[in-house]
C-alpha cells in the first residue's frame, strides 16, 4: 500500500457533515469526543447509570453493544429514561453478525438509536450483501446515519483473500502486512459505496477502520483521507490497560489529528476491574486539548520539580490547584463562559517559574530549597502580588477565583445591552 502524502499541519481535511442526533460530525465541525459502555445493554438501569456517568465526564456520543434480543427490547427502554432525565447524549447502536434481524424485528430500537454501526467483516458470508443491504434499510426507513467501522481483527476474509491472491501475481508482490491495511481501506470504501447504492445518502456515513499498531493506523488513515470526504472516526483499537493504551492511543491519534484527520474520536482503553469508564473520555479531551484542537478544562502547568526544589510542598500547591479547578469546574462551567481555555502555571523554582507564570493567565513561582521564601503570583502576565507565610495555598486559590470572577463571568443584562 502506497502511504499517501500527509496534508499540512493545522488545515482541517475536508468532509461532509453527518448528523448524529444533535451533534454534527466532520464538515469542520470541532472534533466530537465518543466513548462505548461496558454493561450488558439487556441491564437497563447499568446501562443507563453508564451512559450518564460518560456522557457527564464529556463524552458527546455514547455507543452500546446490541447484541441480542434481550439487549434489543432494553434499548427503548434505555433511550426514554435518559431523555427524561435530561440526557440529550446521542445514542449509537453496535451491531455484529445478526443487526440484519435486529434491526428488522425490533423497529422501537431502530427508532429509538441515533446511529448504527455496522462492520462489514461481520455481517455474514454467503448473504453478507443482503444482510448489509437489510441494515441500510433500515437506516433509510427510519432516517438514520450509519458507521461503517472495519476492525483487522474481523476483516472480510474473502476480500483480504482475493487482495492476497492479486497480490501475489504482481512482478513486485507487497508484503503481507500492507495488503491487510489496503483490504482495510477498500473495505470501508466498498462497503461505503454499497451502502450509497442502496439509496443512503452520502451524508449518512462515518467511516473507520481501526488497527491495534500505531504506525498502521496512522497508514490506513491517511490513505482513507486522500480517497474519500466521508468523516473519520479515528480509534486504536485494543489499545491496552492504564499507560500503554493511554500514550499508545495519543501517540497514533495526535499524529493524524495535527494533520486535519479525524473528525471524531474514541479512545478504547481497557479499564482495571472495577475502574473508571470515564478515563477514555477524560484521555480524548486531553489529547484535543493539549493539540490546541479544543478546551475543556482549564490546564495547569506544573515542573516536575528536581533538587532544586526539595520541599513537597510545590508539588501539594499544584495538586491542591488542580483539584480545586476540578471539583469547581461543574459550577464554572455554567457561570464563567470560555473558563476552559484557562491556563494556569505552578512552577517550583526561580529557574523556570517567573517566565512560565509569565506565558499562563495566572501563575505563581514557589521559592526553591535555597531561595528567599516568598512566592512571586503573576497574572495576565504582570506580578501582581507576592505571597509569604503559611497560607500561601488559600491565598492563591483566592486569587484564582477572584481573577476568573472577572475575567469569565457572563456581562450583566445592563451591560450586554449597552451600545
Ligand atoms: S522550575 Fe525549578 S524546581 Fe521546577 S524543575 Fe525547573 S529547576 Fe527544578
Amino acid at each position: 500500500m502506497e502511504v499517501a502524502e500527509s496534508p499540512p499541519s493545522g488545515a482541517r481535511r475536508r468532509s461532509v457533515t453527518v448528523r448524529v442526533g444533535g451533534v454534527p460530525i466532520g464538515g469542520g465541525h470541532p472534533v466530537v469526543v465518543q466513548s462505548m459502555t461496558n454493561t450488558d445493554t439487556a441491564d437497563v438501569d447499568a446501562t443507563v447509570a453508564q451512559v450518564r456517568e460518560l456522557a457527564e465526564a464529556g463524552s458527546e456520543i455514547v455507543r452500546i453493544t446490541v447484541n441480542n434480543e434481550d439487549a434489543a427490547r432494553a434499548v427503548p427502554h434505555i433511550v426514554e429514561r435518559l431523555r427524561k432525565s435530561g440526557c440529550t447524549t446521542p445514542i449509537v447502536g453496535d451491531f455484529h453478525y445478526n443487526g440484519h434481524l435486529l434491526l428488522t424485528r425490533f423497529p422501537d430500537m431502530a427508532r429509538a438509536l441515533d446511529k448504527y454501526r455496522i462492520n462489514p467483516g461481520n455481517v455474514g458470508t454467503r448473504r453478507r450483501d443482503d444482510h448489509f443491504r437489510t441494515i441500510i434499510e433500515q437506516a433509510i426507513r427510519f432516517d438514520k446515519p450509519v458507521r461503517i467501522g472495519v476492525n483487522w481483527g474481523s476483516l472480510d476474509q474473502a476480500l483480504l483473500t482475493r487482495l492476497m491472491d492479486e497480490n501475489a501475481r504482481r512482478p513486485e508482490p507487497l508484503d503481507a502486512k500492507s495488503v491487510t491495511m489496503e483490504a482495510m481501506v477498500q473495505s470501508a470504501l466498498q462497503s461505503a459505496a454499497y451502502a450509497e447504492e442502496c439509496g443512503l445518502p452520502h451524508d449518512r456515513i462515518v467511516i473507520s477502520a481501526k488497527v491495534s499498531g500505531v504506525r498502521d493506523l496512522v497508514k490506513v488513515y491517511r490513505r482513507l483521507a486522500s480517497l474519500c470526504d466521508y468523516p473519520l472516526h479515528l480509534g486504536l483499537t485494543e489499545a491496552g490497560m492504564g499507560v500503554k493504551g493511554i500514550i499508545a492511543s495519543t501517540a497514533a491519534l495526535a499524529v493524524l489529528l495535527h494533520e486535519g484527520i479525524g473528525d471524531t474520536i474514541r479512545v478504547s482503553l481497557t479499564p482495571r476491574p472495577g475502574g473508571d469508564r470515564a478515563e477514555e473520555v477524560r484521555v480524548c479531551q486531553q489529547i484535543l486539548q493539549s493539540l490546541e484542537l479544543r478546551s475543556f478544562a482549564p490546564q495547569v502547568t506544573a515542573c516536575p520539580g528536581c533538587g532544586r526544589t526539595s520541599s513537597t510542598f510545590f508539588q501539594e500547591l499544584a495538586d491542591a490547584v488542580q483539584r480545586h479547578i476540578q471539583g469547581r469546574m461543574p459550577v464554572w462551567r455554567q457561570q464563567y463562559p470560555g473558563v476552559e481555555g484557562l491556563k494556569v502555571a505552578v512552577m517550583g523554582c526561580v529557574v523556570n517559574g517567573p517566565g512560565e507564570s509569565k506565558h499562563a493567565d495566572i501563575g505563581i513561582s514557589l521559592p526553591g530549597t535555597f531561595e528567599e521564601p516568598k512566592a512571586p503570583v503573576y497574572v495576565d502576565g504582570r506580578l501582581l502580588t507576592t505571597l509569604r507565610g503559611d497560607n500561601i495555598v488559600s491565598e492563591f486559590i483566592t486569587i484564582l477565583e477572584d481573577y476568573v470572577a472577572a475575567r469569565f463571568a457572563r456581562p450583566t443584562r445592563a451591560l450586554a445591552d449597552r451600545p
